[in-house]
């Protein structure tokens, strides 16, 4: 291995990694450790990265020439009951069923125009998300699965179906809709068992209700029941933390989704509110993980734990998370191509997601994607490697080669300070995140993010 400057060369391959002394790698390694939590990268590049795209991209040509096998159908559902204050997505708290029909009118206009787009190639993948898509009518909410079948060419027997629900819209004539669409996996929002704790979140419920809403699932026997708790909460502690988590499993879930507590300057829980407590998110991170190990889940990221015997009995078709090809009809959605990402507008306010909302409802016209963004080669290749790395299954140095022609280490020499300070490893041709690194997938997401990225999300302005 020969030195040059700050990088080492390697001397089986003609790689190149950074070379830093061991204090400089024990600060980058704090800088990493330091605040695990300062960026939540759900998708890469984040939709505060979307822009206007001037002239507007007809979508026919775009999905034509879209090399993925198989496609995953997402419907977005924009209605809650109410907004919870930590969140950031996109939605507005409605609950008039009138406005929920108009929607489901519009989500259909689009469907019959983007199945002309989308039609060739199976769907591998259907998911209803949101906001809260069971707080439709029981009549909206079949709607959606003939709009899948009957129009975007659905076919049950060969995707998983995944649905979102919350404690309070589910019913037993919902769940039965869900059964008889062969929905797969159900996933639920309870955030926590303790009711000051969801007081606090503007989130006000009762476990009597969560309680009920669990029992009623129970009965439908879905293949995988998803329950999202919520550490870092207000007034949490790290025991009622692990309370709310045990009450989750006597359940027996198959998967759990854990999420640390985000809050921004535009949610309704301040960064600030939570100033005055001491950070134990990755004390409850850290009880978790042990806890989940112990009632037999597997680690496959960062949020997600599951059985490994969870599943589905129907024969799903290949789909590769490291491909494209996700179809989002509703407002809000995200479509992704290999080349093009691209939704409606994004806002949060009351006022700004009712504007795009009611744009969405009045238009007749789905055929151009309007806004956000044309990811260069550069981009694709970190989308690549983040959706990779940040889950247990990790980066096969073999598939970058493959779909780059480009040696991982030669692009991006960086990645070499995951090895070096312990956070992440190779083995037999994979890397991967160590259980320590896991636990700072966040930090790790937002070091990688490309620079021009960073000044996009920089720059944008929630109206
Ligand atoms: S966190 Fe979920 S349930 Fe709460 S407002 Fe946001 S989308 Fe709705």
């Amino acid at each position: 291995m020969t030195s040059t400057g700050n990088f080492l060369q390697h001397p089986n391959d003609n790689d190149v990694r950074p070379s830093l002394s061991s204090e400089e790698l024990k600060r980058w390694k704090k800088q990493i450790t330091a605040n695990p939590y300062r960026n939540y990268l759900y998708s890469y590049p984040h939709k505060t990265a979307y822009r206007e795209f001037q002239p507007p991209i007809p979508l026919e040509q775009l999905w034509l020439e879209e090399p993925a096998d198989s496609f995953f159908l997402y419907m977005h559902i924009p209605f809650c009951g109410a907004r919870c204050g930590f969140c950031n997505l996109f939605t507005l708290p409605d609950k008039r069923a009138d406005v929920h029909a108009t929607y489901v009118d519009a989500l259909e206009r689009q469907a019959k125009q983007w199945s002309a787009f989308t039609g060739h190639k199976p769907y591998a993948r259907f998911a209803i998300g949101g906001g809260t898509p069971t707080l439709l009518a029981a009549p909206q909410l079949s709607r959606l699965f003939r709009i899948a079948r009957e129009i975007m060419g659905l076919d049950t027997a060969l995707a998983s179906i995944s649905v979102e629900t919350s404690p309070e819209t589910i019913t037993e004539e919902k769940l039965a809709i869900l059964k008889d669409n062969t929905v797969d996996r159900v996933s639920m929002g309870i955030q926590s068992f303790v009711a000051a704790e969801s007081a606090a979140i503007y989130r006000p419920q009762n476990p009597e209700v969560v309680y009920r809403a669990l029992e009623l699932l129970g009965k439908y026997q879905f293949p995988i029941l998803n329950l999202d708790l919520i550490y870092g909460l207000p007034g949490q502690s790290v025991e009622s933390w692990l309370y709310s988590l045990n009450q989750a499993l006597l359940y027996e879930p198959e998967e759990i989704f854990l999420y640390p507590l985000y809050t921004r300057e535009h949610t309704i829980v301040k960064p600030g509110d939570l100033l005055r407590q001491q950070d134990l998110r990755h004390d409850c991170y850290t009880a978790a993980c042990q806890l989940l190990a112990e009632h037999g889940y597997r680690q496959y990221s960062m949020r997600r734990f599951a059985k490994e015997t969870a599943g589905t009995s129907k024969a799903i078709l290949g789909y590769s998370c490291q491909e494209e090809g996700m179809v989002g009809l509703g407002c809000g959605a995200r479509s992704y191509t290999r080349e093009v990402h691209y939704a409606s507008r994004y806002g949060v306010s009351r006022k700004a997601t009712e504007s795009i909302i009611a744009d969405y409802v009045s238009s007749e016209s789905y055929d151009t994607a309007d806004y956000g963004i044309v990811l260069s080669r550069e981009e694709q290749k970190r989308r690549f490697i983040l959706k990779a790395v940040l889950h247990s299954e990790g980066l096969k140095l073999a598939d970058y080669s493959g779909r780059f022609s480009a040696s991982l280490w030669n692009d991006y020499p960086e990645l070499d300070l995951l090895l070096q300070s312990g956070l992440g490893e190779v083995e037999e041709g994979i890397l991967r995140l160590t259980p320590e690194g896991l636990g700072y997938s966040d930090s790790i997401g937002d070091w990688f993010i490309s620079g021009e990225i960073r000044e996009r999300m920089e720059g944008f302005i929630l109206p």
